[in-house]
């Protein structure tokens, strides 16, 4: 939804703003889902049910298919395969992963070109960014395929949850479709093509709750699609003045969705939450079923690994890493998400073979706020990080309401200019009343349990 940030779109009456919303939502329905969609749907419908050795095949084949492709084309694992003298041969189960090297973001980020396949594309191309829990911004690109089978993945979670295809729900994640100097409702916008009420995180506070409220319930949707705190912060505010919605689910993603969270939203919304688990990178995607004992992994996805840090750390501390199998454009295999976890659950009794991921709990939070009392949750702040570069490392630091520091640990090509584009995306954000300044450190470092804690606080804590 790059198009929100222009200003022609930002000078449009509000009417003329659902069209344009709705046109791209049309545009992106054709494109996403169509009918490469429908059928990778219907596959993953029937797959759910596999047992584990189906999986196995299933995920084995996709590797071998991946490897072949990624030796081929892929200047960076040939280059790795070549030095390992590794032909794609060797590579014929998820064990034989091992024989290849890890890859870190840092990779990604100094050898973005050299991930690239060189082969002819499987239709259009998306370029997407991503800032990560570390502020590392990435450049990323996938393929058609890639895009529909995440659509795909997304819409057997939500049908699991209980939401069905194109049935009215409402959205409140970050996209930006709301100019940042409205101060009056509506603060969301309808796309007609995907029956989808898109409702402004940016523009939530407490004395805003029943008109979010409001615009859920006067769109008709059965569902909630949202980041977890600003779901939880508008179901805080929703309980205090006794309001309450009767939706069928909601479902959240993104960041971490705290367990004293959970009763709250699901009070406030009259029904369950059905978290999920996915990056920019597209490497692994995990989803809560209808018992909510964990994220089951999806194997269609990508294959999961657990690595022990090099570093000093809690025991039982193991990094996922993950190998998406869908996106021949730029293949990631074995990838670092910097993403960890502590604790192995056992098995869910809902019957599908699918292993469970245990909860994220390192993945760190971190909540900005502003003087106009809005409360920015760090996945929405990673909005105002992308399209900024040059980065290593970054972390944000609240003082005061108006006041906000950010350590740069910078990349070797960085310039002061890449500091200015980043101060003045955040104040697009944030509004003129925070004052933002820089610090360019060595280094920023995690704590034992593999948390690295992308926003710190120093104002007294939310209620
Ligand atoms: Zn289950």
């Amino acid at each position: 939804m790059k198009f929100a940030e222009k200003s022609w779109y930002q000078r449009s009456p509000i009417a003329a703003q659902n069209l344009v919303v709705s046109f791209y939502g049309m545009a992106g329905r054709l494109v996403r889902n169509g009918e490469e969609f429908r059928r990778i749907l219907d596959e993953l419908e029937q797959s759910e049910w596999y047992t584990p050795e189906q999986f196995q095949t299933l995920q084995d084949e996709k590797l071998r298919a991946l490897i072949e492709h990624s030796y081929e084309y892929v200047p960076f694992y040939r280059e790795a395969m070549d030095e390992r003298g590794l032909k794609p041969s060797d590579i014929e189960t998820t064990a034989d992963l091992a024989k290849l090297p890890y890859v870190t973001k840092e990779d990604v980020r100094t050898r973005m070109n050299d991930f690239l396949s060189t082969a002819p594309e499987r239709g259009r191309l998306y370029p997407s960014s991503s800032s990560g829990t570390t502020g590392t911004p990435l450049e990323l690109l996938r393929d058609q395929y890639s895009v529909s089978f995440e659509q795909a993945s997304l819409w057997r979670h939500w049908r699991i949850a209980g939401l069905g295809l194109w049935e009215r729900r409402a959205t409140l994640r970050g996209h930006p479709v709301v100019p940042q100097s409205q101060t009056k409702p509506p603060y969301w916008r309808v796309n007609g093509a995907e029956n989808q009420l898109i409702m402004s995180g940016f523009h939530l506070s407490d004395e805003r709750a029943r008109d979010f409220a409001d615009a859920i319930r006067g769109f008709g949707a059965v569902a909630l699609e949202a980041i977890p705190s600003p779901a939880y912060f508008l179901a805080r505010a929703m309980l205090e003045q006794d309001i309450r919605l009767n939706l069928r689910c909601v479902v959240t993603g993104s960041e971490p969705l705290y367990p004293e969270h959970r009763p709250v939203i699901e009070e406030a919304f009259g029904c369950k939450v059905f978290d999920f688990y996915g990056q920019s990178e597209r490497v692994c995607f995990g989803m809560e079923c209808e018992r909510h004992t964990g994220l089951h992994l999806a194997p269609e996805y990508g294959v999961v690994e657990y690595r022990e840090p090099e570093w000093d750390h809690d025991e039982g501390v193991v990094e996922v890493v993950g190998t998406g199998l869908n996106n021949l454009k730029m293949p990631l295999i074995r990838y670092r998400t910097e993403d960890f976890i502590s604790s192995h659950p056992d098995p869910c009794p809902c019957g599908r073979a699918m292993p469970l991921l245990p909860p994220l709990d390192t993945r760190a939070g971190g909540i900005l706020r502003t003087p106009d009392g809005r409360n920015i949750a760090y996945s929405l702040v990673n909005y105002a990080f992308m399209g900024t570069k040059n980065f290593r490392k970054t972390q944000l630091i609240q003082d005061e309401l108006d006041r906000i520091r950010v350590k740069i640990v910078p990349a070797d090509e960085y310039t002061e200019e890449d500091g200015k584009h980043l101060v003045a995306k955040l104040t697009s954000y944030l509004g003129e009343d925070v004052r933002i300044t820089l610090e360019i450190v060595d280094d920023i470092e995690r704590s034992r349990s593999g948390k690295y804690q992308w926003i710190v606080s120093n104002l007294d804590p939310l209620r």
